[in-house]
């Protein structure tokens, strides 16, 4: 175990630098695709695809939607990103992948927040019935408003209270 791999705010995350180790790690070849994808998504947690393949090409300009689309998938199946998809949304990847973290999903903006979670210790991996399943997963999404969606909305209702009935006499 490498210092800091417990800590919880690194657990997980894919620095740009550490990007060829990681690769290594899960017996994959280093490429510049699968650097560019990796740093991307370290760069830009939950970032759908488009948001990847324009940060890859941010670093490595001549990359493929193919390409992008291919190592995704790769890295996905590795189990070095994560790939979400909120119900009404579309895919979105994150590196921080085997901590049981839940997500927050802003029903107006589609902002996504991370929530954490601690494997084994959480009542979340306790359902009311397990139907005899082995349960060492949960994968919660709570859906509701942002603070500044929320405090949006707040302003609207204040702001239509405050306003008399149009008079048009
Ligand atoms: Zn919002
Ligand atoms: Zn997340």
């Amino acid at each position: 175990m490498t210092p800091g791999q417990r800590s919880t705010t690194t657990a997980g995350q894919v620095r740009a630098h550490d990007g060829s180790q990681v690769l290594r790690t899960a017996s994959l070849r280093v490429t510049k695709p699968r650097l560019a994808v990796l740093a991307a998504v370290a760069e830009h947690p939950h970032a759908s695809t488009a948001v990847v393949i324009a940060a890859a090409r941010e670093e490595l300009p001549d990359v493929s939607h193919q390409a992008v689309y291919d190592t995704l998938h790769t890295l996905t199946s590795a189990g070095i990103l994560r790939r979400i998809q909120p119900s009404g949304s579309v895919a979105r990847y994150e590196t921080r992948v085997g901590d049981n973290h839940h997500h927050l999903v802003c029903r107006a903006c589609h902002s996504i927040v991370d929530v954490d979670c601690v494997v084994g210790e959480s009542t979340c991996l306790t359902p009311s019935h397990d139907h005899g399943f082995r349960v060492d997963e949960a994968d919660v999404t709570f859906w509701g408003l942002c603070p500044s969606c929320s405090a949006k909305l707040e302003a609207d209702e204040h702001d239509a209270g405050d306003r008399p009935p149009a008079a048009h006499e």
